[in-house]
């Protein structure tokens, strides 16, 4: 069984995501405005400011973690771990889903029928869009770039025997830029659990991955170089939904991003 049944209660994490470079996260070419950037950044079709896809967030840290799993435990070989395939238009799409009660990968993000897989397993995390916030609003809006709350960059591409030039323009989000993000895990077990205690690790692991990775396109050119800052853990036992009962709330105090998931297991157990 790889699914309790059981809903125990819900740890929120929540925080900011700085961006320490410029981050560019791409839209559909069918949303392009007339007299727009060649490379638009995605952007809330209400309020019209860049966001960070919960989608992409959780893209990102499972593929790290997959990586990371499949690089500390024996597989056979690689097809066994990557043992889903995907197409997206003629894009072959290799990742990982099991039906092992310990794979914290298939515990946090999910897995569904298929290769092997009996039954669906629903994922742990939820990952919300990351809004911008309100100061880093404020200080974009105060700077004229021609465009709402981005940057143009341009980028060349040299022609290697004529050295000639095929710039292009990318738009991003300027470095120093803050969004917030909140990730919800859902609990069928106890904190003291080990289970319980494996994937908040496993979170926390992804999350520092992706600190010395990157988020978005052009990743290897420099984009998307983020750090998570000012962390808040708020544990919500069943019992916070049914009868009231208090929170607990863990805030991060200078401690690293791995010290303070200790900080968090060890006050909850
Ligand atoms: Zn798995």
């Amino acid at each position: 069984m790889s699914n309790t049944g059981k809903l125990t209660g819900k740890l929120i994490i929540s925080g900011q995501i700085e961006l320490k470079t410029g981050l560019h996260i791409g839209t559909n070419k069918d949303t392009l405005e007339i007299g727009g950037v060649d490379n638009p950044v995605i952007r809330d079709p209400l309020t019209r400011e860049p966001y960070i896809p919960g989608s992409s967030l959780k893209g990102k840290l499972r593929s790290l973690l997959e990586r990371a799993q499949f690089s500390a435990q024996p597989y056979d070989n690689i097809e066994q771990f990557y043992n889903k395939t995907m197409t997206t238009g003629n894009i072959l799409v290799r990742h990982h889903e099991c039906s092992d009660e310990s794979c914290t990968v298939c515990r946090l993000f999910g897995a569904s029928t298929g290769a092997g897989i009996n039954e669906n397993r629903p994922g742990r995390l939820i990952t919300e869009d990351c809004r911008m916030t309100g100061e880093s609003k404020e200080q974009l809006e105060a700077i004229d770039t021609g465009l709402y709350l981005t940057e143009q960059k341009s980028e060349n591409t040299l022609d290697r025997i004529t050295s000639a030039a095929n710039p292009r323009q990318q738009e991003r989000v300027p470095r120093g830029t803050s969004f917030s993000f909140t990730l919800i895990y859902t609990a069928d077990t106890t904190p003291n659990n080990n289970l319980f205690k494996a994937d908040i690790r496993s979170l926390f692991t992804a999350l520092r991955l992706l600190e010395d990775d990157a988020l978005g396109g052009s990743g290897s050119r420099g984009y998307g170089r983020i750090a998570f800052k000012d962390l808040k853990a708020a544990y919500r036992p069943l019992e916070y939904y049914t009868e009231a009962k208090d929170e607990v709330i863990i805030s991060q105090n200078g401690e690293t991003l791995m010290a303070y998931a200790e900080k968090v297991l060890s006050t909850l157990e």
